[in-house]
């Protein structure tokens, strides 16, 4: 494996096998700060008992769509809860909560016209349940003459006798969102202090994840045609995000996707290639910047921003073919790397496992990309990715701030940097058999 080049004037060309892509570590281009504080001056918060700063806030969820499930807290036992009536859902905050997007990226019209999908039981109960009250019909029928308005500009009363139909995209979509129940941190003091993924304790990211899974493996349970759902969160604008409120997004697809298409192809054609790629990142690189017994991230190379990426140890391959501890163990490594990000920084999160349809197997493993820089012509013309960092600032960074976070008291259990475990095969996916 040779995806490295070095060239005598200091440009370094990097090149990753899974998504195929190049990227030219240009010396001299820099010309950014590693954090920026953003452009607005901060302004000091106002205590509110019940944070409602977006439709995402916990004061505003009739802005939002029937909630599927949500995590509660009751006397320090979290339970999972489903089917809620409009009546129940303020009678005490989600932790986190999943939801239909209101503005789908592939409609429920997608699902029905070209698959003549129909929503399953469990959806129809869903439904029923919510619209058997007055306040579920009236939450569902303002959200529907809301997208109605949008639209086509119209101001129109939806009756009840359209209400029942028009509603089944809230149910039986295939594109929800996870929300945690803060905008901003509980000690925020300015308007900048926001509640990203890296503010989350570990017991907290951990629960984020396992609804995040249960929603994911509740798609593919209720839409036989989707192929491969998407799991991918864009925190703060420049990395797409059209609210400030953290949101996780799973879209169901009836397709691969071309990165996802290179992974099976590639460990169709060389059943270890992810151990191997690791491998050469973390022993023959030194790329590694953290790990524990299920999971390991290690500065990537070749992507369009600078990434770092994470790879399950784990033999399941899908991330609900994990265990609890497993999924427990892969969380706290994840979250370590936010953390040390930073909620500052724009940055996407992209989750890549094996297709429901795939026969060849990989490892279930996520990439955060931070958006520091916007691609420009150059980059549509040829494909080739510019950066300023090297992959070895990039774990150096990492390591530095995972060092400084554990001053008080996080992340301790993780082996960080060159303390990390030096195995050759440390992946247990086997390619040609899931879990
Ligand atoms: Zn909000």
């Amino acid at each position: 494996m040779n995806l490295i080049e070095r060239c005598p004037d200091g440009t370094i060309k990097y090149r990753n096998p899974f998504s195929g892509t190049e990227c030219w570590y240009t010396p001299g281009r820099r010309h950014r700060p590693v954090h920026t504080e953003g452009t607005s001056v901060p302004q000091l918060l106002k205590k509110v008992d019940v944070e409602g700063y977006c439709t995402f806030c916990p004061k505003n969820y009739f802005y939002t769509t029937p909630e599927k499930s949500r995590v509660i807290n009751i006397e320090n036992f979290l339970q999972i809860q489903r089917m809620l009536t409009a009546n129940q859902i303020f009678a005490q905050p989600a932790l986190f909560r999943r939801i239909s997007n209101l503005f789908e990226i592939i409609s429920i019209d997608y699902w029905k016209k070209n698959y003549s999908y129909s929503l399953t039981s469990q959806q129809i109960k869903m439904k029923e349940n919510y619209l058997s009250s007055e306040l579920g019909r009236e939450h569902v029928r303002s959200l529907l003459e809301h997208i109605t308005r949008r639209s086509s500009q119209q101001k129109a009363r939806i009756e009840d006798s359209a209400l029942y139909e028009l509603a089944d995209g809230f149910f039986g979509g295939a594109h929800d969102l996870i929300l945690p129940q803060f905008h901003f941190r509980p000690d925020a003091v300015t308007d900048h202090d926001l509640y990203s993924t890296g503010e989350m304790t570990a017991f907290e990211h951990h629960i984020y994840t396992v609804l995040t899974i249960d929603a994911l493996s509740d798609i593919y349970e209720q839409n036989r045609f989707v192929r491969f759902a998407g799991v991918y969160t864009n925190w703060r604008r420049d990395a797409g995000a059209t609210l400030e409120h953290l949101h996780r997004q799973i879209l169901g697809l009836d397709f691969w996707g071309y990165s996802i298409g290179r992974c099976v192809r590639q460990v169709s054609a060389n059943p270890e290639v992810f151990n191997d790629y690791v491998n050469y990142l973390k022993n023959q690189h030194n790329l590694a910047i953290c790990e524990n017994d299920y999971a390991v991230a290690v500065a990537d190379i070749g992507q369009p921003f600078s990434t770092v990426a994470v790879f399950s140890k784990s033999s399941g391959c899908r991330p609900f073919e994990h265990t609890h501890r497993e999924v427990e163990g892969f969380s706290e490594i994840l979250l370590s790397i936010h953390a040390a990000l930073g909620s500052g920084e724009a940055c996407n999160e992209e989750w890549y496992y094996p297709p429901r349809d795939s026969d060849c197997f990989f490892p279930w493993f996520v990439l955060i990309k931070w958006r520091k820089n916007r691609h420009a012509g150059i980059e549509g013309t040829t494909r080739l990715y510019i950066d300023t960092y090297r992959p070895e600032e990039i774990r150096d960074m990492m390591i530095d701030r995972l060092h400084l976070l554990r001053t008080s008291g996080k992340f301790n259990s993780l082996l960080i940097g060159k303390n990390g475990i030096r195995e050759k095969r440390s992946l247990k996916y086997n390619s040609k058999k899931s879990s």
